[in-house]
């Protein structure tokens, strides 16, 4: 049987009917600023995506686009501002940064509780103490969120999760081995022995690695539940633009996996909800 697909789109779409309801309660617009710097396409594209969805939902966002020749300094200004504007609940700078920046330094200075990547140390330490209630990185809590809308339960399974990034593995790891969540979780890296004979013995695999279809048929055992959060460009000359989207899960792993989550259609659509999701926290914790 071949797996069911996890449609994040159709997730995405039930939790923002969801947060419909809470923006319309809100007592201020929830309101984002983005942070652009540099001219990368694909940045570009990420950015008009989570300003759609701004524009879909209600909230107001900003967009304050830099040319990549902006200093540290001048940016660290950006954000000094934009802490200080009342107006303005949550700050987000779209990554990568040219390689001049200094991103992890920019993350530090922007007030935690505008936070709306979650990135903040504070915030990403709030994690490991299970305070789950605060502003956490959007692709983690998005996975999260569809496993709960899939009625996946994470008791006492043992997940594979692929990359220990402080944006989407390390995070992810916590999460899921959260109380209330339950796993007992493998985090697994570049430098592990045997990724292979890891991601078999799972029952639940999580790919955040980079690496397009990685994630081998022969990898993951009957039944498995595998979450691709990879989103890789590849070289495709079938393809009318030269090049095609790839998650790092090969996708004859559909053959073996009960349930998958597609690229696209999948973690992506659920890491934008989860902006939104945080910005309209951002905008209830500064007005309470
Ligand atoms: P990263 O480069 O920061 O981290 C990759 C991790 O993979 C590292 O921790 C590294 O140790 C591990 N790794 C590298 N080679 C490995 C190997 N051979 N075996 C096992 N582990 C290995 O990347 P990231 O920011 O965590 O992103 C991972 C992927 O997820 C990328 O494709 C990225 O584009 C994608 N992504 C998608 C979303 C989304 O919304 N869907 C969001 C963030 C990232």
């Amino acid at each position: 049987m071949p797996a069911k697909i996890l449609d994040g789109k159709s997730c995405a779409e039930d939790f923002e009917e969801q947060l419909k309801s809470r923006i319309s309660n809100c007592t201020v617009q929830p309101h984002l600023g983005v942070v652009i710097v540099g001219d990368d396409p694909a940045s570009h594209v990420y950015v008009r995506n989570k300003i759609k969805s701004c524009e879909r939902l209600g909230i107001r966002s900003t967009h304050l686009e830099y040319s990549s020749e902006i200093t540290q300094s001048e940016l660290e200004d950006v954000i000094h501002s934009l802490n200080e504007d009342t107006s303005l609940h949550g700050i987000l700078i779209q990554s990568p940064l040219p390689s001049h920046l200094d991103e992890e330094s920019l993350t530090d200075l922007i007030n935690p509780k505008k936070d709306v990547d979650g990135f903040h140390p504070i915030n990403l330490g709030r994690i490991v103490q299970g305070r789950l209630d605060g502003l956490m990185p959007c692709t983690p809590a998005g996975v999260m969120e569809m496993l709960r809308w899939a009625n996946v339960d994470l008791s006492g399974k043992k997940v594979v999760v692929i990359g220990r990034s402080f944006n989407v593995g390390m995070p992810q790891a916590l999460l899921l081995s959260s109380k209330g969540a339950d796993a007992t979780v493998t985090l697994v890296h570049s430098r592990t022995k045997d990724v292979k004979s890891e991601c078999l013995s799972a029952d639940i695999i999580i790919a955040a690695v980079g690496i397009p279809e990685m994630v081998k048929p022969d990898w993951v055992k009957s039944g498995c539940i595998v979450i691709d959060v990879g989103i890789n460009r590849v070289e495709d000359s079938s393809h009318v633009r030269g090049w095609r989207l790839a998650g790092d899960v090969h996708p004859d792993v559909a053959k073996t996996a009960s349930l998958l989550s597609p690229v696209p259609g999948g973690v992506g659509p659920m890491t934008v909800a989860m902006l939104m999701s945080n910005t309209v926290l951002a905008a209830e914790i500064q007005h309470q």
